[in-house]
């Protein structure tokens, strides 16, 4: 701490630098004004005055300008001899005149009658203030912005620019971070097993080094967003009882080049200090991402790629069984430099998924422990209902459902209140303000049942339909909720899947003749499943199993980019997708006719209680009959 210290101006010099400066300002300002005092005066003749004195052998002395020309009187000039002996002084009256444009003759006449004559250096006179000034601004600024940061590093506060080599890590102590451990993160039991074998690494080094084992210097972590990569990097410090040194990777990265490459070296500095620690490196890509794509952009990545080398160096600079083992999180790892991936640098990867079912309940589990739960809940049901979420979203989900039971309340938090929770975080929060008018309540509540029954019958279970608006978008909506894990879907349940989003839309046209916008959502979907049929899972009978869209990212789900294909494959493909919708489109309309009665009985008590859920509603699709 101390050195660190002695690299700062200390206080006693910063007060006198400031004093010195000031005074240099109001003597240069002094001096600059004082000439302004006791100007000459001056005093504008004609032209042809100036030449008849001249003639007349008055002028004394003549200074030609660039539009003008001053000149002495010889008897002025005599006069400030004689008043101030030895000095030489110029007389109090000068006289300007402005030539004729190019008059040439000028010089041979000051000649003829003996004048003194000549031009002033840079053509113009009197400007010399102005002049001085502007060279004597710009450094005076900068001195000033100088003191001004470097008064700041005095007063010891906020971000310090000359500190920006300084990494921004944040250290936690071993103690400090005892809050979490392996008990707080649940639900990803293989790579808490791995990195189980990092706590001994750094519990137990000697077991390792006896045998000439090199423990492994890194640690990636891979994973969608809010699986618990974090949580995990803080509970493998937490159990093993060593400082956590945490930064993330685009804090590297600033407008300069080599400021990021000199925080990896700072960073790596504050590492070896605390060793044995973790030195945990959050959203890697920011800083890893690869070197050989950028494209035409490429040179602007200048600092990125100065970051990345210095990481790479640091990484094999230190030796093995240094104590430190550096652990990264990503969920882009497709994009990170192969360099970072190498057998000594990150060759560990553990992969982070999200959880499953069991998962999930241990999840639930950790976050409820602190939580009044009514005695007989049952979390493995709210496990059930929430495929596909991960630790972040069953968190929030807990903490939802504590905030409705709270707000109502109530003692402890019931089932009722994790359903409702459910629902907001699926499909947003009830809008009761967005008032529908009689007819838009009838075709939204048409339309869900339409959903519902042509759903009942090609994909499975609907659990509750409801004509009370939600969210951004949703007037009505149809909640089907799968009752387990999935992790492969058939043709025909990818076809029903489709034939039910738009099931919708067909009850629209069966009972009204005509479409609303209100499906447009529906159509997305259900376009953009029978082109994922097509073009990723090869489902289409006519251009076989083909890839023809590039997979991205395989933890962030962004939409893939399509290869090259030939124009003949893409108009295919348009086909291929167009009769997939067209043949969900046909069966759902057939469905509905078929059970038309059924509709209208559902829609009018719909209408009557805005929601059907539970017994009511299956005793309602139960009847629903096959076409
Ligand atoms: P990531 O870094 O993978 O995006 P985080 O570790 O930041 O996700 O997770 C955010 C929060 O979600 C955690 O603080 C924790 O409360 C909760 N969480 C996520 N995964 C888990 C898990 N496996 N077990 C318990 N809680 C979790
Ligand atoms: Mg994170
Ligand atoms: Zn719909």
């Amino acid at each position: 701490m101390q050195i660190e210290k002695d690299g700062y101006p200390n206080p006693e010099k910063q007060g006198n630098f400031g004093g010195c400066l000031f005074t240099v300002v109001l003597l240069f300002i002094f001096l600059g004004f004082f000439p302004l005092f006791n100007s000459p005066s001056k005093t504008e003749v004609p032209y042809s005055q100036f030449r008849s004195q001249i003639r007349e052998g008055k002028v004394g002395e003549v200074i030609v300008g660039k539009n003008k020309v001053e000149y002495f009187l010889k008897t002025d000039l005599e006069k400030a001899k004689k008043s101030q002996s030895g000095k030489i002084t110029r007389p109090e009256q000068v006289y300007v005149t402005v030539p004729l444009p190019e008059d040439q003759t000028l010089p041979k006449l000051l000649e003829d009658n003996n004048v003194k004559f000549g031009v002033r250096p840079n053509g113009s006179g009197g400007n010399w203030i102005f002049a001085a000034l502007g060279w004597f601004i710009p450094p005076l600024l900068f001195f000033l912005i100088i003191g001004w940061f470097a008064s700041r590093v005095q007063s010891g506060g906020g971000s310090n620019p000359l500190d920006a080599t300084k990494s921004k890590a944040r250290v936690y102590l071993g103690d400090a971070n005892g809050a979490i451990t392996f008990a707080d993160v649940a639900g990803i039991d293989e790579a808490k097993a791995e990195l189980q074998e990092v706590v001994d690494f750094l519990k137990n080094p000697d077991r390792y080094t006896q045998i000439g084992a090199k423990i492994p210097k890194g640690v990636l972590l891979v994973g969608p967003p809010g699986t618990g990569k974090t949580l995990l990097a803080k509970a493998v410090a937490g159990e093993a009882g060593v400082p956590f040194i945490n930064v993330s990777g685009s804090e590297f990265i600033e407008m300069f080049v080599g400021v990021g490459a000199a925080r990896v070296r700072d960073m790596f500095e504050q590492a070896k200090q605390l060793s044995p620690c973790i030195l945990f490196i959050d959203e890697l890509d920011a800083i890893g991402k690869s070197r050989s794509d950028g494209g035409v952009f490429a040179s602007s990545n200048e600092e990125r790629e100065q970051t990345l080398n210095q990481m790479l160096t640091q990484m094999d600079g230190f030796e093995a069984n240094t104590g430190i083992i550096i652990i990264a999180a990503t969920n882009r790892p497709e994009i990170l430099d192969q360099a970072l991936l190498r057998p000594g640098r990150f060759d560990r990867q553990v992969v982070v998924d999200r959880p499953d079912k069991l998962g999930r309940l241990a999840i639930l589990q950790v976050h409820t422990r602190q939580i009044q739960l009514q005695e007989n809940i049952d979390l493995s049901l709210i496990a059930a209902r929430t495929p596909g979420f991960a630790g972040a979203d069953l968190a929030n989900l807990v903490n939802e459902a504590a905030l409705l039971a709270a707000r109502n309340h109530r003692e402890a938090v019931t089932i009722a209140d994790f359903n409702e929770a459910l629902e907001r975080v699926i499909a947003g929060l009830e809008k009761k303000s967005r008032v529908l008018n009689e007819t838009e309540r009838k075709i939204v509540a048409y339309h869900e049942c339409g959903h519902a029954i042509v759903g009942a019958l090609v994909s499975g279970q609907v659990e509750k339909i409801s004509i009370i608006p939600r969210g951004v978008g949703a007037l009505g909506y149809t909640l089907q909720l799968p009752q387990e894990d999935r992790f492969l879907m058939l043709e025909g349940e990818l076809r029903g899947r489709i034939t039910t989003l738009l099931g919708g839309r067909s009850a629209e046209e069966v009972v009204f003749g005509q479409v609303s916008t209100g499906a447009s959502d529906d159509i997305q979907k259900a376009t953009d499943l029978a082109e994922q049929a097509v073009t990723v899972y090869g489902m289409s009978q006519k251009l076989g199993p083909i890839a023809m869209e590039k997979p991205q990212s395989s933890f962030l789900g962004s939409p893939n980019a399509r290869r090259s294909v030939s124009s003949i494959v893409a108009a295919a493909i348009d086909r291929e997708v167009k009769e997939i919708i067209e043949n969900a489109h046909h069966q759902a309309i057939l469905i509905l006719k078929t059970n038309r009665d059924l509709l209208e009985e559902m829609t009018q008590h719909l209408l009557e209680q805005e929601v059907l859920e539970g017994e009511e509603l299956h005793s309602y699709l139960n009847r629903v009959k096959a076409p």
